[in-house]
């Protein structure tokens, strides 16, 4: 489907790759356990489609991500190695991974010298230069310096304007996106540009003040606000109904009361848990107790929607057209509090609705739910889908647009080099 956000960009398949110097920036950043072994491989799963293709098409390829936050301690370059992923990639494609030490060195357009089609490279972590963070046009430099084309499948690090994301493909005339991204973008789209009524958003997780912009925006185009998680009990609080030692944001209580006085005024329905599971403490999986209503009792802490909610929000879900979910119902790690969150999982995919996830923790509840395959789509970017349904426009896929060359605008670079100066159109 076209997507109105995807106008004038190309995309890698717009491009003949064979026997060139691809450079794929890929959100290749999985958690890692304590031994250093992948515990959740969504992202590289997802790229694959981007890198088979290339691999197909000929191309010589370099693989670049960033991996985690480095911050230059002593350690970090150990702690924050690409190697897990390279090695991943190496048994998953059945090829060797030339992992690169130092990806702005000139011994990496040497390497690539020798590069045959379908073979691959893998760039260090590209935050282990300052210049990556601070979208430095030196770095970016020195990685145009190799790539003939580039290509952005890093939805989730498309938020940040950092130089493997702005930078590079401002300098390098022949960019766009992957396989991954697009779709990303045509989803987020569908519901954030014409969603299909009735659109019920669902939105839990911890603490109202990481999604103020989002409920803003997403109140103005939903049908219905579900709210769960933690997050209710700010929204409860507000309506003077009692919530324990239950997680609430105090300096957001008014927000919240202003929030549901404009649901009423523009007759959209916000709907809150009416019981809740509780316990004496976070730890405490023996005292779980499910509420009789909304009230949580003093000493008591919410860590789940009850049974009554539950029922509540699927007759809602039941009839919509267009889902988007962020946040877990509950406390969804501890498996005693995950039932909500699971169940919500369910209905959501029982629906006839496209069904939208948002990333981070959401994507985490929907693959811990065993439905992962049963929504529409998973997004891999938790800040990147929030700032995109926000309708900000990304840093990376601005710098996707095509670039106007003017001869009028020539720059003198500090090496003395007579390069054009990239103009957006
Ligand atoms: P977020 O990143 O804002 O989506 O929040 C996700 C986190 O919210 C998860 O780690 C959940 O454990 C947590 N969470 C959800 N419900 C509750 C609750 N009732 N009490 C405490 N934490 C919660």
């Amino acid at each position: 489907m076209a997507s109105k956000t995807l106008e004038g960009i190309k995309s890698i398949e717009n491009f003949q790759i064979e026997d060139k110097r691809l450079f794929l920036r890929l959100d290749l950043n999985v958690p890692l356990d304590e031994s250093g072994r992948i515990t959740d491989d969504t992202r590289i799963l997802a790229a694959m489609p981007t890198i088979r293709y290339a691999i197909d098409k000929g191309a010589k390829i370099i693989l670049a991500s960033h991996f985690g936050r480095p911050k230059g301690k002593p350690g970090d370059r150990e702690k924050y190695s690409l190697e897990p992923v390279a090695a991943y990639l190496n048994d998953a494609l059945k090829k060797e991974i030339i992992l690169v030490e130092e990806p702005a060195a000139n011994a990496t357009k040497q390497l690539l010298s020798g590069l045959k089609p379908s073979q691959i490279i893998m760039l260090e972590n590209l935050r282990f230069d300052p210049g990556e963070e601070k979208n430095d046009r030196e770095f970016a430099q020195k990685l145009a310096a190799f790539t003939d084309i580039y290509i952005n499948d890093a939805f989730g690090a498309s938020h940040r304007a950092h130089a493997s994301i702005v930078a590079l493909p401002e300098l390098v005339e022949k960019h766009g996106l992957g396989f991954l991204m697009r779709k990303e973008i045509e989803m987020l789209d569908r519901v954030r540009l014409n969603p299909e009524a009735p659109f019920v958003a669902v939105l839990g997780g911890a603490k109202v003040s990481d999604k103020i912009e989002v409920i803003e925006v997403l109140m103005d185009k939903v049908d219905t606000l579900i709210i769960g998680g933690a997050m209710a009990y700010t929204f409860l609080a507000a309506q003077n109904i009692s919530t324990g030692k239950s997680l609430v944001e105090k300096d957001k209580v008014r927000f919240a009361g202003e929030l549901l006085e404009r649901a009423k005024a523009r007759k959209k329905k916000l709907l809150l848990p009416v019981d809740h599971k509780i316990t004496r403490d976070i730890k405490d999986t023996a005292s779980l107790t499910i509420t009789e209503n909304a009230a949580i009792p003093e000493g008591w802490m919410g860590v789940d929607i009850g049974p009554k909610t539950i029922a509540l929000y699927a007759q809602e879900l039941a009839r919509a057209k267009t889902v988007f979910w962020n946040g877990p119902m509950g406390v969804f790690e501890t498996p005693e509090f995950a039932e909500g969150t699971f169940a919500v999982a369910q209905l959501i995919t029982e629906s006839s609705a496209i069904t939208v996830v948002g990333g981070g923790d959401s994507a985490a509840a929907a693959h811990a739910s065993g439905l992962a395959d049963k929504f529409s789509h998973i997004s891999t970017g938790g800040g990147a889908s929030l700032e995109f349904l926000q309708g900000e426009a990304l840093p990376g896929i601005g710098a996707l647009k095509p670039i106007k060359r003017s001869d009028k605008e020539m720059l003198i670079e500090s090496t003395g080099e007579v390069i054009e100066e990239p103009k957006r159109q």
